[in-house]
C-alpha cells in the first residue's frame, strides 16, 4: 500500500479559529531560525523621519523566494530588516521532501527551471549547487498508441503565435481557441495548446487573457526559454542559500493578521499558528511577498491579512489576476518499469528508458515525468487548469487511487499489476493550504498590465512582490518571485534613502 506522507491542510475547511501550518515535512535543513528574537537595527538611516517605535526599516512578510530574495538584497545594502513567515519553515511554494526511499529530493512544489532564468543560475553557481537541463524524449498517447512528441514545441507554437498582444478588446483564450485559429489541420495542435494553457500556466482557458499569454505565454521559437532544468541538491536548498545571511532575522511561525500604515511607518500584527498573539512588528516600510490568494483572502479568514488603510487602489490589478490551481503526484514505484526490457517488449516500444514528459489525454492526470536524466523509480503526474480544483476536493485516498489508475490506461498495464508497484506517493494540497490559496497567479481578461499594478508601491512605504507581481511576464515562476522581490528591496531602498536625503535637508536648513 502506497504511502502517503504529506497531507492535506484542512485549516480552511474546518475554520478560522484552528490556523494549522501547512506542510509540516521539509524544512529546510542545516537552517534553523529561532523565533521571537527583537532584531537589532543596524541602520545608517535616521529615525526622526518614523514614529519612534519603528524597530527595522523594512518588515517582509513572506519567507519565500521573494521575500527572501528581498530580504538577502535589503541585508545586502546594511539595512535591518526582518522577515515574517506564517508557517514554520521558510520556502513557501517551494517545498522539497528528502525520502530515504527515494535517489533524489522530492519536489511537491516548484521543481524546475523554466527557461533562461538568470537569477537562478547565479544562485545555482553561488550556492555550488548542481542543475541539469532535462535532455529525455517527450512522448505522447492520445487516445492513440504512445509515440514520440519530438516537434512539441513546434506544434504549440503553430497555435501560440496567433495569439494576438495587441488585441483591443481583449478576450479570453477559450475564446480564441473558438476561433479555430489554423483551422481543421491545427485541431490537433490546439488541443495540445489547450493542455499546455491548463498544465502549464494552470489557467481556467476560459478567463485567461489572450493578451498575457500572446506576451510570454509560451518560449515560442527561442530554444533558451525552451530549456527546462532542475535543481538536482532539491530547490529547496535556493531558499536555504538565500535565507543563509539572515539568521534570527527570519521569524517563522508569524501570522501577519495587521497592517497598519501611514506614510513611511508600518505597524504589523501577528499571531502564532495556534492563534496566540505575538509582538507587534514596527517598521519604516513593508514589502508584502505573500501569495496572491492570501492577498486575495476575506479579512478573518486564516493567513489573510487585514490592512489599515485598505488596498483598496490595488483592487483594479488584484481583480484581473486569479489563482490557478495544480494537483501534483510524486510515486515512487519498485522499479523504473517504463524503462524496463519487460515493459519495452510488453508495449512493443523502445527507447522509453529516457522518457522526460509523457503527454496523454487522461482526465485525471494528463501529463506525467520522470526525474529524466537521473535515473530514479519516480513519476510525477500533473494536472492544471479548473479540473485541478475539482481533482482537490477530493480526500487524498482518491486522488492517489486516481492517478494510478491514470498510468495503468495510458501505460496500458492491469490496473492490479500498476498498484502492485507503486511504494509510495507524496502530494500537497496547495489548493487548501490557507497561506498559498491556490498554485500560482495567471491574469485574466483586460489583466495585461496587473501585475505591474500590483507591484507598484504604497506612499514610498507599503510594496509588494511575489510571483504575481513580477512584470517580465515571468509570472507562475521561482526566477520571476526571485526577480521581483529583487525589484522590490531596490525600490524601497530609494524610497527610503530619499527620505534620508529629505530629512539632512531639512536639518540643515
Ligand atoms: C505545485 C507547484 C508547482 C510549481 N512548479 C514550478 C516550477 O516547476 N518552476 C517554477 O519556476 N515555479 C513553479 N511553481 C511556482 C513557484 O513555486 C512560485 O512561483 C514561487 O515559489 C512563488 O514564490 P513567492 O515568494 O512569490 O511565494 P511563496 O513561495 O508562496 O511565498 C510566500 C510566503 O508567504 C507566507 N505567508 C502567507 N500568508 C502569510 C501571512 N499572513 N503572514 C506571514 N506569511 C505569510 C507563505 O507561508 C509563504 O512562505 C510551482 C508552484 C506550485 C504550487
Amino acid at each position: 500500500m502506497a504511502l502517503r506522507e504529506s497531507r492535506t491542510d484542512s485549516a480552511l475547511r474546518e475554520g478560522a479559529a484552528r490556523i494549522d501550518p501547512s506542510a509540516p515535512l521539509a524544512t529546510g535543513r542545516g537552517t534553523k531560525f529561532p523565533q521571537g528574537r527583537t532584531v537589532r537595527s543596524t541602520t545608517p538611516l535616521p529615525s526622526a523621519i518614523v514614529l519612534k517605535r519603528a524597530t527595522v526599516d523594512v518588515a517582509i512578510i513572506g519567507a519565500g523566494a521573494a521575500g527572501l530574495a528581498a530580504a538577502r538584497a535589503l541585508h545586502d545594502q546594511n539595512m535591518s530588516i526582518v522577515v515574517l513567515e506564517a508557517r514554520d519553515r521558510i520556502g513557501g511554494r517551494i517545498l522539497t521532501h528528502r525520502d530515504p526511499g527515494a535517489p533524489v529530493p522530492l519536489e511537491l512544489g516548484a521543481e524546475f527551471i523554466h527557461g533562461a532564468a538568470p537569477e537562478l543560475d547565479e544562485i545555482v553557481r553561488n550556492a555550488g549547487l548542481a542543475a541539469v537541463d532535462i535532455s529525455g524524449r517527450r512522448w505522447q498517447s492520445f487516445g492513440e498508441r504512445l509515440r514520440p512528441a519530438d516537434d512539441f514545441w513546434e506544434r504549440l507554437d503553430r497555435v501560440m503565435r496567433r495569439l494576438d498582444k495587441k488585441r483591443t478588446p481583449d478576450r479570453s483564450f477559450e475564446s480564441f481557441l473558438a476561433k479555430k485559429p489554423g483551422g481543421r489541420r491545427l485541431a490537433h495542435d490546439r488541443r495540445l495548446a489547450l493542455q499546455y494553457v491548463e498544465g502549464f500556466h494552470a489557467a481556467d482557458p476560459a478567463r485567461v487573457s489572450e493578451r498575457a499569454l500572446a506576451e510570454g505565454g509560451s518560449p515560442r521559437g527561442d530554444v533558451r526559454e525552451r530549456r527546462i532544468g532542475r535543481v538536482l541538491d532539491g530547490y529547496d536548498r535556493v531558499a536555504e542559500w538565500l535565507a543563509a545571511s539572515l539568521g534570527d532575522q527570519v521569524r517563522t511561525s508569524a501570522v501577519a493578521t495587521r497592517v497598519r500604515w501611514a506614510p513611511g511607518n508600518v505597524s504589523i500584527e501577528l499571531r502564532h499558528p495556534d492563534g496566540r498573539s505575538r509582538p507587534s512588528v514596527d517598521a519604516r516600510a513593508a514589502i508584502v511577498a505573500v501569495p496572491l490568494g492570501v492577498l486575495k483572502a476575506p479579512v478573518g479568514e486564516v493567513g489573510a491579512i487585514e490592512f489599515d488603510p485598505d488596498l483598496r487602489s490595488k483592487r483594479p490589478g488584484l481583480d484581473h489576476l486569479a489563482m490557478g490551481s495544480v494537483v501534483r503526484i510524486v510515486l515512487r514505484f519498485s522499479e523504473p518499469f517504463w524503462a524496463s526490457e519487460w515493459f519495452a517488449k510488453h508495449a512493443k516500444i523502445e527507447g522509453l528508458d529516457t522518457l522526460s514528459f509523457f503527454h496523454t489525454n487522461d482526465e485525471d492526470f494528463p501529463v506525467w515525468w520522470s526525474t529524466y536524466p537521473v535515473r530514479a523509480p519516480i513519476l510525477v503526474g500533473w494536472h492544471g487548469g479548473p479540473g485541478a480544483a475539482a481533482l482537490s476536493q477530493l480526500a487524498q485516498e482518491e486522488i492517489e487511487d486516481r492517478a494510478i489508475n491514470s498510468l495503468a490506461r495510458q501505460f496500458g498495464l492491469p490496473l492490479r499489476r500498476m498498484r502492485g508497484m507503486v511504494e509510495a506517493s507524496w502530494l500537497h494540497d496547495w489548493e487548501h493550504d490557507p497561506f498559498s490559496r491556490g498554485a500560482y497567479s495567471y491574469q485574466t481578461v483586460g489583466g495585461v498590465d496587473a501585475p505591474a499594478a500590483l507591484a507598484r508601491p504604497l506612499r514610498g512605504t507599503i510594496f509588494f512582490a511575489g510571483e504575481a507581481a513580477d512584470t517580465e511576464g515571468r509570472t507562475g515562476t521561482v526566477h520571476g518571485a526571485i526577480a521581483s522581490g529583487r525589484h522590490a528591496a531596490a525600490e524601497v531602498e530609494r524610497s527610503l534613502t530619499t527620505r534620508f536625503s529629505a530629512v539632512r535637508r531639512a536639518e540643515s536648513d
